[in-house]
């Protein structure tokens, strides 16, 4: 966890850096975030209007201009990734960074009654489509000289709870895939993947699964951003196929 890191003003100068469910939450303060640190951001959702609101904050403090692209990851393609890898070779010729943000939670219910449908639909988003994309984008990838890839786990995803359902056993993918690729990619020595738990952060998706909550309680997205600079910047060099933090765990 590297809450209390201090990152300098231009810790991301020129890197290109996508990030996913960028238009909301957790994303949408991570893209602020990058670009507020130098980085040219590909702001990629399904809602275009978010992604549009994003852009111009971006733009109101006088980042380096985004970079747009909208995608559903639940009907998206294995041609829709290809195409999309060739659209941004012939923009940026590299990719510095992605965060594997965009997620869904599915339904918080007894495994008995979970619908198999909403099963699918959960793992679609939250991990297959995501490894399918990174599967494209791993030449762009590799044509960085330090890129780091950078996949979102739940607390869910290291140990399991009743009821969490597919969510939890698609965050539980998600950490076998970043072991999987780190390893494959290790020596490389200029690619790096590793997880990252945000925990508990106030957002439209922790509201959902604990609606009775007080909010005040929570950190907001903001306020976790340091552990994300830390692992898109050159300092996380070295670290792959690990597992962090956002913030500490809670006490009590
Ligand atoms: P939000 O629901 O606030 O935001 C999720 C983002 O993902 C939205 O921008 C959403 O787009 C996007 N998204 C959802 N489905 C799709 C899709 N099919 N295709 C493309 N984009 C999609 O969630 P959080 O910010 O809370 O969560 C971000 C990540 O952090 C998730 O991976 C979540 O599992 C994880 N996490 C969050 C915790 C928390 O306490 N908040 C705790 C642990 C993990 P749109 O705005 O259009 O709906």
């Amino acid at each position: 966890c590297k809450i209390d890191y201090q990152p300098a003003a231009d810790l991301l100068d020129g890197r290109i850096i996508l990030v996913t469910g960028a238009g909301d939450g957790i994303g949408r303060a991570a893209a602020l975030a990058f670009a507020g640190h130098g980085a040219t951001v590909i702001l990629l959702g399904r809602t275009i209007a978010k992604l549009e609101k994003v852009y111009d904050e971006i733009e109101a403090a006088g980042g380096p201009q985004p970079a747009i692209f909208p995608l559903n990851f639940e009907g998206a393609t294995l041609k829709d990734y290809h195409d999309m890898a060739e659209t941004l070779d012939k923009e940026f010729g590299r990719l510095d960074g992605i965060l594997h943000n965009a997620g869904i939670l599915g339904r918080i219910t007894p495994f008995e009654q979970y619908n198999p449908e909403l099963w699918e639909q959960v793992m679609q988003v939250n991990i297959n489509g995501p490894i399918w994309m990174t599967q494209a984008l791993l030449p762009l990838l590799k044509s960085s000289p330090d890129a780091s890839v950078v996949f979102t786990s739940s607390s869910v995803g290291r140990r399991g709870r009743a009821y969490w359902g597919a969510y939890a056993v698609s965050k539980f993918a998600t950490e076998g895939f970043v072991e999987v690729l780190a390893d494959e990619v290790e020596h490389l020595g200029t690619l790096r993947v590793n997880s990252l738990n945000p925990g508990a952060t106030r957002t439209a998706m922790r509201k959902t699964a604990y609606p009775g909550e007080d909010e005040r309680t929570l950190r907001g997205p903001e306020e976790i951003m340091p552990t994300y600079l830390w692992l898109m910047g050159p300092e996380s060099r070295g670290h792959n196929g690990e597992k962090f933090d956002a913030q500490p765990p809670k006490r009590g």
